[in-house]
């Protein structure tokens, strides 16, 4: 069986595919509404919230751009520490909100306390901040930053993009206090690509009503009032619902807490290897995402000569992505694959690095 150690799209269980191929249904029926409904309810449990998660026709960037549109009036903090933080900031530039970017260098975690200080300037609707950072390997303290944020200015809403963490890494919006929170069918979940999941709280939804220009395909109060009778304003991702429908059934079976056990097992494992093999981590210790380790390749591994033998092999691993594309390379250990995947990942790579 192929594998894929990338952080997206990752390889889809044939039954998940097959669930994608149930006859379509008129959209608003009942029959169909019944799925929806079901599968919203049940992505509550991947949040551990109770509040409403929207299930969106788009990828995660759609709902990066539905909170800037219904949650910012005008100014908004971007938290920037990787390339998918500095997206989220640009969203929020082109839809031309008063958005500034609080940097924090690549390698280091966002600090809670200096989120708190630029926070109580004043004035800020809302924060942006990614809690698993696809391109550097990094997870930032998350509820750490929600309670410092909360301390500081308590109206500020908190949306956090969780695409390549969510279903792999415990996110705790509700004990946490967070606003909103995001993420992509093509990760953790093992879905295909093209579903978006957003959790929304009440306080937010209220927030909305007084925000203009919310547009038309991401007006979450539009969404609300569907969502409510189990269906969407405009077509639903039919068949990536059936799929998430009978996938999370899969997850729930498995278990969350087993799910995050697999997933940081096998983080500490690749962690383990590269040190023995003279590679460091690109995240500092402590801040390390249990979803996708991002390695600096400090012995010069030509990474698409590595790929070319682990193709042969039926697996792939990813490069490095954005500024730090050429000196770093990326292994996901996200969605179906196992720790016998990574153990045989890593034999391979070993026979690479000896015969390099
Ligand atoms: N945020 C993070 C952390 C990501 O890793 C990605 C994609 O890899 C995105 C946002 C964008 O998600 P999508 O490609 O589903 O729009």
């Amino acid at each position: 069986m192929s594998r894929m150690f990338v952080p997206g799209p990752v390889d889809v269980a044939d039954e998940v595919l097959q669930a994608q191929a149930a006859p379509m249904l008129p959209h608003r029926s009942k029959e169909f509404e019944a799925i929806f409904r079901r599968a919203s309810e049940k992505s509550q449990n991947l949040f551990y919230t109770k509040h409403r998660v929207f299930l969106s026709a788009s990828s995660g960037t759609g709902l990066q751009e539905a909170a800037i549109r219904n949650f910012v009036n005008r100014r908004v903090l971007s938290v920037v520490n990787g390339a998918f933080a500095d997206r989220w900031y640009e969203v929020a530039a082109s839809n031309g909100k008063d958005v500034e970017k609080l940097s924090f260098d690549w390698d280091k975690p966002a600090s809670p306390d200096l989120v708190a200080d630029s926070l109580k300037r004043g004035g800020f609707e809302a924060l942006t901040v990614v809690h698993n950072e696809t391109s550097t390997g990094l997870q930032n303290p998350v509820k750490e930053i929600a309670e410092a944020v909360r301390a500081a200015a308590p109206d500020t809403l908190i949306l956090v993009d969780a695409v390549s963490s969510l279903g792999g890494a415990k996110i705790e919006m509700d004990a946490w206090g967070l606003d909103m929170v995001l993420t992509s069918s093509q990760k953790c979940l093992a879905l295909p690509p093209g579903l978006a999941l957003g959790a929304v709280s009440d306080r937010a939804m209220e927030k909305a009503k007084s925000v203009e220009n919310r547009g038309w395909y991401f007006d979450l109060l539009r969404m609300e009032k569907h969502r409510n009778k189990d269906s969407s304003p405009a077509t639903p991702a039919m068949s990536l619902i059936y799929a998430l429908d009978f996938q999370l059934d899969r997850i729930l079976a498995e278990g969350l807490e087993n799910r995050f056990a697999r997933h940081s097992a096998m983080a500490k494992r690749v962690q383990e290897w590269a040190d023995a093999h003279d590679l460091s981590m690109y995240a500092p210790e402590g801040y390390r995402s249990q979803t996708v380790t991002t390695i600096k390749n400090e012995r010069g591994i030509n990474v698409s000569e590595l790929n070319a033998f682990l193709k042969q092999r039926e697996m792939r691993i990813a490069g490095g992505y954005g500024p730090i594309k050429e000196s770093t390379f990326r292994i996901a250990h996200m969605g179906e694959i196992q720790m016998a995947d990574i153990e045989k990942l890593l034999a391979a790579m070993e026979e690479y690095l000896k015969k390099s």
